[in-house]
């Protein structure tokens, strides 16, 4: 049985689903505190399995995760947890500090104190697996090499930095301790059940709906993208197959501009459900840029494709038109979402 935290969220959620779906596995266990980046609905069609079992609770309650991994016979650990949103670590850093490195300190010790009383056997092949982001390592030139394993950390946001704390607190956990862990380092990720608050799916509802579309600065700020199923597979590669105290980064090996992006959905949209008259692209307006906005991002993935064997199956192309699709065939989610708390947010925002 293995425990995910934060499997309510984006990349957790879909997680949880590409996991379950393997009639193989014999059960997972979810811990999310549902912040407002925590949505049950992503998981309404596991609800009744009875290989799921979801807690509410925060990764910082050392009883409740002690408790959770004796009662479970946890076997291994994904930690998605985070409050993962830059814009909001700029207005408010406090929560990011809270969870990401709080949070994660006290996980890694309730974990660490259960798996040292482990039998031989099951503590070897125990595994505590930290999900983290390409921020850490801060922001590229044009011409740079993209981020390696080996790259300084460089983090300019409380976000990357809150997520960097992190990332060191897990590494000395394995170095101080020998907790057998495992650290990956993901670039910016895409897909169903993103909450709209991110660029992708703010874009597709926007459209649709008929709104602005908000484009920070001058647009070309360079992000590297992966279809979040793909994102999930390389976790699961990784939990299987990764050497304890390694990190891994994943990426697409695909860089595009946030202009390029916004363009591309917009072009979708125009194929697919065209307005009367125009182009979504007529919606597209420019707002103040982000303080500190990094320029480019982008992942060298070839460590974990050459070593764990890792490949992603979507091209930008092909994932991005399937998360249009998705967008404009689950509107309950999307409405479910699209709620008063919400739209105070955006409304602050832009
Ligand atoms: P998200 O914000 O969509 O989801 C985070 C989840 O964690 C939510 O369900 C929330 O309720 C839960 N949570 C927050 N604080 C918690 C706490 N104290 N205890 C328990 N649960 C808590 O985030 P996401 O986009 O799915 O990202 C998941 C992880 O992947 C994060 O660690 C993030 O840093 C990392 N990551 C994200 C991306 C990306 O593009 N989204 C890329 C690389 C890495």
């Amino acid at each position: 049985m293995i425990l995910v935290t934060g499997g309510a969220g984006f990349i957790g959620g879909n997680f949880v689903l590409d996991y379950l779906a393997n009639p193989k596995v014999s059960g997972l266990v979810n811990l999310d505190k549902l912040t407002y980046a925590g949505n049950p609905e992503t998981l309404k069609s596991v609800e009744h399995d009875p290989r799921y079992h979801f807690i509410q609770g925060d990764i910082g309650n050392i009883s409740l995760v002690s408790d959770l991994l004796e009662k479970f016979a946890i076997t291994a650990i994904v930690n998605f947890a985070a409050e993962s949103h830059v814009d909001r670590s700029i207005l408010g850093p406090g929560e990011f500090i809270q969870t990401n490195v709080v949070g994660t300190f006290h996980l890694l010790e309730a974990v660490r104190a259960y798996w040292e009383k482990l039998p031989s056997g099951p503590k070897e092949s125990f595994r505590f697996l930290h999900v983290s982001t390409d921020e850490v390592y801060g922001t590229l030139a044009p011409t740079d090499p993209a981020f390696s394993e080996t790259n300084p950390y460089e983090p300019n946001s409380p976000y990357s930095a809150s997520k960097a704390a992190s990332d060191h607190l897990v590494r000395a956990w394995h170095h101080t301790y020998g907790l057998p862990v495992l650290t990956t380092n993901c670039s910016n990720n895409y897909g169903p059940y993103h909450f709209p608050e991110k660029l992708i799916p703010l874009v597709i509802l926007n459209a649709i709906n008929g709104k602005n579309l908000p484009i920070y600065g001058d647009g070309q700020q360079i992000r590297d993208w992966l279809y979040v199923k793909d994102h999930c597979s390389a976790i699961r590669r990784v939990l299987e197959k990764g050497q304890v105290g390694q990190t891994y980064n994943i990426g697409g090996w695909n860089e595009k501009t946030n202009l390029e992006v916004v363009r591309t959905i917009c072009q979708i949209l125009d194929s697919i459900q065209p307005k009367p008259h125009g182009s979504y692209a007529d919606q597209i307006t420019y707002v103040k840029d982000r303080p500190g906005h990094d320029r480019r991002y982008a992942i060298d993935a070839s460590k974990i494709e050459r070593e764990l064997g890792w490949k992603p199956q979507e091209t930008f192309d092909t994932g991005i038109r399937k998360t249009v699709e998705w967008y404009l065939s689950n509107t309950q989610w999307t409405q479910g979402v699209l709620s008063g708390n919400y739209q105070h947010w955006i409304d602050q925002q832009y």
